[in-house]
């Protein structure tokens, strides 16, 4: 017993070594990322373009029941005025989802519902996406790009601010290995506060961390209403209106976040949100997706 107890007390005293291995360099380094934030001023001017978005809808690949709310994997499908496409975020293959969603269920999520890839769902569509760009780079967002990718007649090229491409840890490690297996080229963008997507006018994207090092947010305008979508800084849109954290022990032993950046972001966010005609959109929260307004794709 006294033997057991002993191993016991090693393999604990191990495995926190190799959790604090992990997490105290990635700390380290995400607290040193705090890119500048624009005014509103710049965003509202740099939304001001002719040429600009003319609608928008969500594509759910998979949904999970927590509490409290649902757990969505969906990518934003933008259409510009001569039928080109531009999706944010990619989702999950329904058996990516599934796995994903397994540990999930072990904390008392419900199952994993899955509404086939952005490939399946697009089907020919699939041809008028030419540009894709990520919220950050966690699988659960990067893994449905492969087939996209390969479903193409000509592959769509992929988008990344410099601190996405530049700055990974070890949990955005893993969601990479879905832009190296697929055959879509990658291009940087510029270093500026509010960057500009070239051929895509009006879709703008901010360098944030908090979350991930190059945790992104992109913002777009349809019909004088602005839509931005933040990622992960929060996992629902509550989180954003109440200035709600995320639970203690995501933050320090899941994902290691800058829990100082991620409060200050959700306040800038919420200010973006509480102007006329903006909505704020956490990538998970297909709930207020769908009550602010914004389509369905599977609906169409
Ligand atoms: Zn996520």
């Amino acid at each position: 017993m006294r033997k057991f107890l002993l191993y016991l007390l090693g393999f604990c005293i191990a495995a926190f070594v190799v959790l604090l291995a992990l997490t105290v360099p990635a700390r380290w380094q995400i607290q040193h990322i705090t890119p500048e934030l624009p005014a509103w001023e710049a965003l509202d001017a740099a939304l001001n373009v002719a040429g600009g978005p003319i609608s928008l809808a969500y594509v759910n690949t998979a949904s999970q029941a927590m509490f409290p709310g649902e757990l969505g994997h969906p990518g934003i499908l933008v259409e510009w005025p001569d039928g080109r496409r531009f999706l944010i975020d990619t989702g999950m293959p329904p058996e990516n989802a599934r796995e994903f969603g397994a540990p999930i269920e072990l904390l008392g999520a419900g199952p994993t519902a899955t509404f086939g890839s952005v490939a399946t769902q697009l089907g020919p569509a699939v041809d008028s996406v030419r540009g894709i760009a990520f919220t950050h780079l966690h699988s659960d967002h990067t893994e449905g790009l492969p087939e996209i990718c390969a479903a193409q007649q000509k592959a769509a090229t992929v988008y990344q601010a410099p601190l996405q491409q530049h700055e990974l840890n070890y949990t955005t490690d893993i969601g990479m290995k879905a832009l190296d297996a697929a055959v879509c080229p990658r291009q940087g963008l510029a270093e500026d506060v509010v960057k500009t997507i070239p051929g895509f006018p009006g879709l703008l994207a901010v360098s944030l961390g908090g979350h991930t090092p190059g945790s992104t947010m992109y913002a777009l305008r349809v019909a004088g209403k602005t839509w931005i979508f933040s990622g992960d800084i929060t996992n629902d849109k509550r989180s954003i209106v109440e200035d709600l954290p995320k639970q203690w022990w995501y933050s320090a032993l899941v994902v290691p976040e800058d829990t100082d950046r991620t409060a200050l972001l959700r306040r800038w966010l919420r200010q973006l949100d509480q102007r006329n005609d903006v909505s704020v959109l956490p990538a998970h929260d297909v709930a207020a997706m769908a009550s602010a307004g914004l389509a369905s794709w599977a609906s169409e």
